[in-house]
């Protein structure tokens, strides 16, 4: 066969599901009456190691879609842990 060039196809195509670490930056002051420091609270939930936009979609994909929680462990890569995820929805269960 003789070559006779290319031709493109486009496609519409997704992308897996991208997590990235986001730094929440937390104000501290100081009061010179009380002699303490205060720091704000960043809009997260306390000590969680995932941030509210990973949460909701995790609970969206898993109880309202049906998604088992190993694959949105899969669905995630490997910045999440099954064990944290069931973890989390505990707490959020709990608010
Ligand atoms: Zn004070």
């Amino acid at each position: 066969m003789e070559n006779k060039g290319w031709k493109d196809r486009g496609v519409i195509d997704g992308e897996p599901i991208k997590v990235k670490k986001v730094i929440h930056r937390c104000e501290k002051k100081w009061c010179p009456k009380c002699k303490k420091t205060f720091q704000a609270k960043p809009d997260l939930l306390p000590r969680s190691l995932y941030g509210n936009t990973l949460i909701a979609n995790a609970c969206v994909m898993h109880y309202v879609h049906g998604i088992p929680v190993g694959r949105l462990e899969e669905m995630f890569g490997r910045d999440i842990s099954l064990g944290t995820l069931f973890k989390v929805f505990h707490r959020i269960a709990e608010i």
